[in-house]
């Protein structure tokens, strides 16, 4: 019997939220822009959760940016060339990157204030929701609910960066200090999971997301839960992605395909209860050879996805000569979507007819993929020794929701937007 959906919705503790927002990996192996692209995407994302009042998501976003301006970019490397090309009024890459650095950061102080109300309220709500939670003690499905979740283990920060109270504190001294436990209550109202086509070519590597906990938006009680999680058990929310597309940027890519070169695009779309929708396929300008793609004139395409006002939920590329899987250059590149979300995935297609899998749909692992690729300063094709960097990420069926976050759905909405 299911209690009241709206007085269960969880609400996270401040120190969770927090955890959540200090736990992304940072070095000054990856280098300056795109760390300054990461910011200001990061900001991106954190605006458009606060416009739809999606609180705890905005809270953890501009808290991330902040911890990473006040505490990590300010000692990257590559800000002495930078700044000296900028105060030079050289016309240089690095002056630009400067200048970007600079406007992002002079935005702390008004961000800080953002957080802090966004912590007051979130604070208030987690209040309110333990209030209920000690109310409801005494009915029978609670202590049912009890019962339940004392079997499960408790949820962990991600893994690499798990910080204490007074390291957190002292931290984000700046933003409004509660330390409160986790609580184990858990209810979001579930929704139908959309069907999965039938073609089930893939080969699926389970990643074993035993245990995820659920940050729904404290917002909305209709919304699709986050049922998977990383290997540190940090949520993964829902992508769905239309089948159709995949067809479509074969098409597209078919000319490249058969000349043996391979060919990229962008998955940008929305966020829509708690869910992401794969909305718009971009092409971008780009330059190819057989085992790489990367993209050029990159201000206009981020012109495009910020006028558009998308989040970048992944990227899709051809393996013309290539089986499907990510390569060391992809590794990376995957890494820094990795890093503007976490959802974010790589879609790699070996449309060959040698190669018996044909479409493969991956994100890092965390740990230990996203700690050892960020460490790694290694350029072009180089090996890594390490074992399970990345995980297969399709959802195989609605009864194997675990198997992964993204669900191939027929029939979505979506467009095509090609820069070339
Ligand atoms: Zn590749
Ligand atoms: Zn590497």
């Amino acid at each position: 019997m299911p209690m009241n959906s709206e007085t269960l919705v969880k609400a996270p503790s401040l120190k969770v939220l927090k955890g959540t927002a200090t736990s992304y990996h940072y070095s000054n192996q990856i280098p300056l822009s795109i760390w300054v692209r990461t910011a200001s995407r990061i900001l991106k994302h954190a605006n458009s959760y606060a416009s739809k009042d999606v609180q705890d998501q905005a809270f953890v976003l501009y808290t991330r940016f902040i911890d990473l301006f006040a505490y990590n970019l300010y000692r990257h490397p590559d800000l002495v060339r930078a700044k000296s090309d900028y105060q030079a009024n050289k016309k240089t890459n690095e002056a630009k990157i400067y200048r970007e650095y600079v406007q992002l950061r002079s935005k702390l102080p008004q961000l800080m204030e953002e957080a802090e109300k966004l912590g007051s309220a979130l604070k208030l709500r987690y209040n309110e929701y333990q209030e209920k939670l000690k109310r409801e003690e005494t009915t029978p499905d609670r202590q049912r609910l009890i019962a339940a979740e004392s079997r499960r283990p408790e949820p962990q920060l991600k893994s690499g960066r798990v910080f204490s109270d007074i390291e957190l504190s002292r931290k984000l001294e700046r933003l409004s200090d509660t330390s409160q436990s986790s609580v184990s209550g858990k209810r979001v109202s579930q929704l139908k999971y959309p069907e999965v086509p039938s073609t089930k070519s893939f080969e699926v590597a389970i990643s074993g997301h035993e245990n995820s906990i659920q940050v729904a938006p404290v917002a909305s009680p209709l919304t699709h839960p986050a049922i998977n999680s990383t290997e540190g058990r940090s949520p993964l929310r829902t992508i769905f992605l239309p089948s159709e597309l995949i067809n479509n940027f074969l098409d597209i890519a078919s000319h490249n395909t058969q000349q043996g070169m391979e060919t990229c695009g962008l998955l940008c779309g929305k966020l829509n209860r708690n869910a992401f929708f794969v909305t718009y396929l971009v092409i971008p300008e780009q330059t190819s050879t057989p085992n790489t793609c990367s993209t050029k004139n990159e201000e206009h395409l981020f012109d495009v996805i910020d006028q558009l006002d998308l989040f970048i939920l992944g990227w899709i590329h051809t393996h013309p000569t290539q089986s499907c899987f990510l390569s060391s250059v992809d590794l990376h590149t995957q890494n820094s979507y990795q890093i503007m979300l976490n959802e974010a995935v790589a879609v790699v297609c070996s449309p060959g007819e040698r190669f018996s899998k044909k479409l493969g749909i991956f994100r890092l692992t965390d740990p230990p993929g996203i700690a050892t690729i960020t460490s790694c300063g290694k350029s072009g094709f180089h090996p890594h020794p390490e074992k399970n960097l990345y995980v297969e990420c399709y959802r195989i069926s609605k009864e194997n929701a675990k198997s992964g976050h993204v669900v191939i759905k027929k029939g979505l909405p979506y467009h095509l937007k090609d820069l070339r």
